[in-house]
């Protein structure tokens, strides 16, 4: 290292992500100054050459400068733990897409998504933190982002993956006479059903991933987290994120929901999986008993015991089947014991394929 050329405070060999960096800030800078062009085209472009640029392709070059220059900016900062350049990078993406520059790949929805949650739970774990003096950007936050961009910039294909083996494999059980009577009942009502349905084969499915070693290599890249946080929840194997949430839409399928609850649920779910993650204090009395809370799903993260609170949503599932641990406090210590499982995204992402 004391060999290695430093430039505003980066080793500037390739793979250390200086490189990257300055890339996603050219790439993402070029694709701002493209978008400003668009918004404001009376003051920054001639109408002459107006003319002589098909639009479109314009446009598609623009979505290219900025989908590439966010791409480099988040594997510089995963490569560099410095974050000056990749969130500078970030930065003039965020804001090309805030005058509405882009539309490519799940980029707004990953930004509106990372946006709203920072600003909603940020200032909650701050508040009333369980642990204050956990920094926001805490060991491995930069893993969990590049978790949280990827299945958001691919959410396309992940909600594609989730919905389709239901309809190929299961169309033989769908009954019109009973999705007729479930569709009809109130609205409420079938809420409530599909919290209970969709927890019972989240349950079975998360204790597969548990008890058979194959699946639990997928699973423990989400087990290896040191640190509870909203972030953490985003720690999910791309694999166990697709099969779980393919696995539990599968009773909803065939059932026939309607799709106003099942949409509520999902609204539901995405929060309140993030918040049981979360860094917070809250007691719930004589509802930690039955509604998931953060401390209950803390001690599913826990060192030790292990496999207890497989349920997200009702620990009363996890009580039927004598999996329930609900201690007065937190968990002192989280993660695997001895964790195989690496810390850098890339290498979490091909780890579970490689030979144990
Ligand atoms: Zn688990
Ligand atoms: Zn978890």
């Amino acid at each position: 290292m004391a060999l290695a050329e430093r430039s505003l405070g980066y080793d500037t060999r390739f793979g250390r992500g200086f490189i990257s960096g300055v890339f996603a800030v050219a790439l993402a800078a070029l694709g701002f100054g493209g978008v400003l062009c668009l918004r404001f085209p009376s003051f920054l472009t001639t109408p002459d050459a107006r003319a002589l640029y098909p639009l479109d392709l314009v446009r598609f070059l623009i979505h290219l400068h900025l989908v590439a220059g966010f791409g480099l900016a988040v594997l510089s900062i995963v490569l560099s733990r410095r974050a000056l350049l990749g969130l500078s990078g970030v930065g003039l993406v965020v804001a090309a897409t805030l005058l509405g520059g882009t539309r490519a790949l799940g980029l707004d929805w990953f930004l509106l998504n990372i946006l709203v949650l920072a600003m909603l739970f940020v200032p909650l774990e701050r508040l009333f933190a369980r642990l204050p003096s956990q920094p926001i950007f805490r060991p491995g936050w930069a893993t969990d982002l590049a978790h949280f961009a990827v299945s958001h910039l691919f959410v396309q294909v992940t909600v594609l993956l989730t919905l389709v083996p239901a309809a190929i494999f299961f169309a033989w059980a769908v009954h019109p006479a009973v999705q007729h009577a479930v569709a009809a009942q109130p609205a409420l009502l079938q809420f409530v059903e599909i919290v209970l349905v969709a927890d019972l084969s989240e349950y079975a499915v998360h204790r597969l991933f548990h008890a058979v070693p194959f699946l639990w290599r997928f699973h423990a890249v989400h087990h290896s987290t040191e640190t509870m946080d909203w972030l953490a929840s985003s720690r999910i194997h791309l694999v166990d994120a697709v099969v779980t949430r393919a696995l539990a839409f599968v009773p909803l399928y065939v059932l026939g929901f309607s799709t106003g609850p099942v949409y509520a649920y999902l609204v539901f779910v995405s929060f309140h999986a993030i918040f049981v993650h979360a860094n917070v204090r809250f007691r719930f009395g004589i509802l930690e008993r039955i509604v998931g809370t953060p401390k209950f799903h803390h001690w599913h993260h826990a060192t030790t015991p292990v496999d207890k609170n497989f349920a997200i949503h009702l620990p009363v599932i996890d009580r039927v089947f004598g999996t329930y641990w609900l201690p007065a406090q937190f968990p002192p210590a989280y993660g695997i014991a001895g964790s195989p499982v690496p810390r850098r995204y890339a290498a979490q992402l091909v780890w579970p394929f490689r030979r144990p």
